[in-house]
């Protein structure tokens, strides 16, 4: 593999992850975690010196059939937490005088970083390596690009500036095992979030405000596929066009030159190209929906293309109207839209629920054991109010409810509830109840049943409830576990 690269100027650069992520040699080697007994530890012991002899000898053999220069620790999702509890590496950060688990971290990379050193080679590593400082001579691959992390940017600014390489692969715009659809109902099951084409075409590699004498650190930019969930050839091809083509032309043509109408248009003529190569990638049917102040607007991912849509109809053919502008939806309307191909033949139907949602102020879950209410995944449901993640075993039994405060009493016509993002089907809701509580205590405002496909749900109360607490009761979903995903009431 490494000559079939070389030949064709291509670096192979493999992968080692540590100090987390390592829980296939955690279980060969148990004596390597904290506890030996803990099979849930996926991290090196950092406080163990046998854990970098260990490390030594496989970045030893690793080095042996990679000649690259630069090769990956990895260093992301490190779950510190049974270093905590460990008395070797208290000790460690005791004699070392490291103040918290972050610069343990730190001083892992250091000694990793020092075995790159004796072995003439360079280390490079996931952004979380410059968290309690960042080992010098190290390279960095920035990915986590959440809203709002200014501070890391600014980290990543100032790597470079400190004469760091940095490779610009951040989630938003080069995580090609994403759905590349944001109706991702008709994508094959990916990881949960978007990337789509135009996201892809959107990486700016140059982060802003860093000076010119240092963008020669920005090595480039890297596009991700991870293949957990993916089966096939096929498949792989699929997820990586024509996003791959998108993020070439962002990593490799000058701000000033790029235009995604322009680009949008190469791609088309591109897919037929790519079938001949036998790499069939996705042809970029999607339509954005925007619903503001009860006015809906369709934007078509291929800028120029025509969309026919229906309301509360059945999946749109050619006879049906044609979108021309954006206009007034009252009260709770499913639309289906698909564009037309540059073939004439339509492309995928794609289906959005129009309504005034209502959000929740606070979810919560009730009939579920301790061990689930204190789950991550509750937090970040509380954190976010969007996603609820029930991933503990074992699932509660049916049936179990959660249970939406709306933070004022509203009156709600219905309720949508979109089913899990990663597409799996397990944990669709089939059989629910929906409760409201209003003066009058609670009172069922719907019961019925869900298809347990891939698509959006939703119900429409006969007669409209009005109340400030709202609980789904779920009385069984695909494979005895409840998995939600933006359950949400709405307004009429
Ligand atoms: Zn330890």
């Amino acid at each position: 593999m490494v000559a079939y690269a070389a030949a064709r100027g291509i670096t192979v650069v493999p992968e080692n992850e540590m100090p987390g992520h390592s829980a296939a040699i955690l279980r060969a080697m148990p004596e390597l975690r904290c506890d030996p007994e803990d099979g849930s530890a996926n991290v090196y012991c950092a406080g163990n010196e046998r854990t970098f002899a260990v490390i030594e000898q496989i970045l030893a053999e690793t080095f042996d059939l990679f000649p690259s220069e630069i090769v990956h620790i990895g260093g992301d999702e490190a779950d510190k937490r049974a270093w905590a509890h460990c008395p070797q590496c208290r000790e460690r950060m005791r004699r070392e005088g490291l103040a918290n688990l972050d610069e343990l971290q730190s001083y892992f990379i250091g000694r990793v970083a020092a075995i790159f050193a004796r072995h003439g080679r360079r280390l490079l590593g996931w952004d979380e390596i410059m968290d309690g400082g960042l080992a010098a001579s190290a390279a960095v691959m920035y990915w986590r690009s959440e809203e709002g992390d200014a501070a890391l940017g600014a980290r990543l600014r100032g790597a470079a500036e400190r004469g760091h390489q940095v490779v610009m692969t951040p989630q938003s715009c080069c995580y090609f095992d994403y759905h590349q659809d944001a109706n991702w109902f008709h994508e094959p099951s990916g990881w949960i979030g978007t990337v789509t084409l135009r996201s892809a075409g959107s990486l700016e590699p140059i982060p802003d405000g860093l000076a010119e004498e240092h963008h020669a650190n920005i090595l480039g930019a890297q596009g991700n596929l991870w293949c957990d969930r993916i089966a096939s050839f096929p498949a792989a091809a699929y997820q990586l066009f024509p996003r791959a083509l998108a993020l070439a032309e962002a990593a490799w043509s000058l701000p000033a030159k790029r235009n995604y109408r322009s680009l949008a248009a190469r791609i088309v003529t591109h897919l037929p190209r790519l079938a001949a190569l036998q790499l069939d990638g996705r042809y970029p049917d999607g339509i954005e929906f925007r619903h503001q102040e009860g006015v809906l607007t369709l934007e078509p991912e291929l800028p120029d293309a025509r969309i026919h849509l229906t309301l509360n109809g059945p999946a749109p053919t050619d006879n049906d109207t044609i979108y021309t502008a954006p206009f007034r939806v009252i009260g709770p309307t499913l639309v289906r839209a698909a564009i037309v191909k540059d073939d004439g033949t339509l492309g995928r139907s794609k289906s959005y629920l129009a309504c005034d949602l209502i959000d929740c102020r606070r979810l919560s879950m009730v009939r579920a054991t301790a061990a689930q209410q204190h789950h991550p995944a509750t937090g970040a449901l509380q954190a976010t109010n969007r996603e609820f993640w029930l991933t503990a075993s074992p699932p509660p039994p049916f049936p179990h409810e959660f249970v939406c405060d709306l933070g004022a009493e509203e009156e709600i016509a219905g309720f949508i509830y979109e089913p899990r993002a990663d597409g799996v089907l397990d944990g669709n809701i089939l059989e629910y109840e929906l409760l409201v509580s209003g003066g009058d205590g609670p009172a069922t405002a719907a019961r019925g049943s869900f298809s347990g496909r891939r698509e959006v749900q939703y119900a429409i109360f006969e007669h409209a409830a009005s109340g400030r607490i709202v609980t789904l009761r779920i009385l069984d979903a695909v494979g005895g576990v409840s998995a939600i995903s933006r359950f949400k009431p709405f307004r009429r």
